[in-house]
C-alpha cells in the first residue's frame, strides 16, 4: 500500500501515548522537563472512549508508549490495552503495540505482563558501556545503572516470551570506539534472535551538551554507523541505522498518528513537546479529539508533495514560520472528520 493511502486510510489509527512524564532517569542531553505526573482518568477514560469509537471502521491500531518512562505508569498502560485488546477481539483489528523505555524497570514480571497485554516491541537505549553509559544516562537519584538493565535483558532473553527488543545505540566520538567493549558486556543478549541493533546519532535534542559528549557530524555518524553495521554482520547480526530511507514519512506527517499526554494534550511530535505549533488539540473524557488550525500544518507536506516535510514536518514547519509563509489551509481527511468536535 502507497504511503499516501496509508496515511489516509480510516482504517489505521496510531496513538503514541505518554502515560507519565515523570522519570526516573535524568539522561544529560534529554529534553522532557518532567513536569506531569501520571495520566488522570479523565484523559485514560478518553482514550478507551477514542479506540472504542473507531474499533468498527478500523483494521490496524498501534499504541506506542512512551515518556517520561512509561513504565512507571503500568495502571495507565494496563487499563488502556486491557480495553484496546477487547476492541482488537471484538473488530478483528490487528493490534501493534511497543514502548519506548530506559529498560530499568523491564523486569521479567513486568515484561510478561506487558507481552501478555500485546506490548511486545521495545526500544531501549543504550550510550556505550557501562562507564559511558551512566555518565550520561543517570538516574533521577544519581549515577546510570547500565548493570540493572543488563540483567533484565538476560533474564528477557532467558524467557520464552514473544518480544522484539531494538537496543538504540547512541553514537558520538567517544562511544564509537568503544562498541566492542559494549559488546563483551551485551554477552549473549547479542545473539538472541529477538534483540536487534539501531544506530542513531547523538545529538543536541534541545539541551546543550556537556563536554563528555562529542557529537560527530553526519557524514563521520554514517561511515561509523555503516562499519559498526558490518562488525554486527559479522556475528550474524543485523543493524540500521546508517542509510537514511528516502521514502520514510514520519508519524507526525500522518493524519491519523497523534500524541496524547498526560495531561490530555493532543500533539503531533515527541521532539517539540513544548512547541507551539505542535499542540494541535486534546482529548475528552468522552473520547473525542478536538482539533485546532495547527493540525493541518503538520500535514502539508503531502499538498505541497514536499518530501522533507514528509520527513520531518517539525523542521518544516519552522523552516515556513522563519519565512512567514503560510501553508496552504488542508481539508481535514475524512478519518479525522469523525472525531473532530
Ligand atoms: S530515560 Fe528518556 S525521558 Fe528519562 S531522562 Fe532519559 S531520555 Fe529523558
Amino acid at each position: 500500500m502507497s504511503h499516501l493511502a496509508a496515511a489516509f486510510l480510516n482504517k489505521r489509527l496510531g496513538l503514541i501515548i505518554m502515560p507519565t512524564e515523570k522519570c526516573n532517569y535524568r539522561c544529560v542531553y534529554c529534553y522532557e522537563d518532567f513536569e506531569q505526573g501520571r495520566m488522570a482518568d479523565s484523559v485514560s477514560d478518553g482514550i478507551v472512549r477514542l479506540v472504542a469509537s473507531r474499533a468498527p471502521l478500523l483494521d490496524q491500531l498501534t499504541i506506542s508508549w512512551f515518556g517520561g518512562e512509561p513504565l512507571l505508569a503500568m495502571a495507565v498502560i494496563e487499563k488502556i490495552m486491557q480495553a484496546a485488546n477487547d476492541s482488537a477481539a471484538e473488530h478483528a483489528i490487528r493490534l501493534h503495540s511497543g514502548a519506548t523505555t530506559n529498560g530499568h524497570l523491564l523486569t521479567l514480571p513486568r515484561l510478561r505482563r506487558l507481552c501478555a497485554l500485546g506490548v511486545s516491541q521495545y526500544q531501549i537505549t543504550i550510550d556505550g558501556p557501562a562507564d559511558v553509559h551512566n555518565a550520561r544516562r543517570r538516574q533521577a537519584k544519581g549515577a546510570g545503572d547500565l548493570a540493572t538493565i543488563l540483567a533484565n535483558l538476560h533474564a528477557a532473553c532467558a524467557s520464552d516470551l514473544l518480544f522484539a527488543i531494538t537496543l538504540r545505540i547512541h553514537l558520538d566520538e567517544i562511544s564509537v570506539p568503544r562498541f566492542d567493549d559494549l559488546l563483551a558486556e551485551l554477552g549473549t543478549i547479542v545473539q538472541d534472535p529477538r534483540v536487534s541493533f539501531a544506530f542513531e546519532m547523538l545529538g543536541n535534542y534541545g539541551r546543550a551538551l556537556p563536554d563528555t559528549i562529542r557529537p560527530m557530524s553526519r557524514g563521520r555518524f554514517q561511515d561509523a554507523a555503516r562499519m559498526l553495521e558490518d562488525r554486527l554482520a559479522g556475528l550474524g547480526k543485523a543493524a540500521s541505522g546508517a542509510d537514511a530511507d528516502e521514502e520514510h514519512v514520519c508519524y507526525a506527517a500522518t493524519p491519523n498518528s497523534f500524541v496524547i499526554r498526560a495531561d490530555g494534550a493532543v500533539q503531533m511530535c515527541t521532539v517539540a513537546l513544548n512547541a507551539a505549533h505542535n499542540a494541535v488539540g486534546r482529548i475528552g473524557s468522552d473520547g473525542v479529539i478536538r482539533l485546532n488550525e495547527r493540525y493541518a500544518q503538520w500535514l502539508s507536506g503531502w499538498h505541497m508533495d514536499d518530501r522533507a516535510a514528509l520527513q520531518c514536518p517539525a523542521k518544516a514547519i519552522v523552516a515556513m514560520q522563519a519565512a512567514a509563509k503560510q501553508p496552504r489551509a488542508t481539508a481535514l481527511p475524512h478519518a479525522i472528520e469523525r472525531i473532530v468536535a
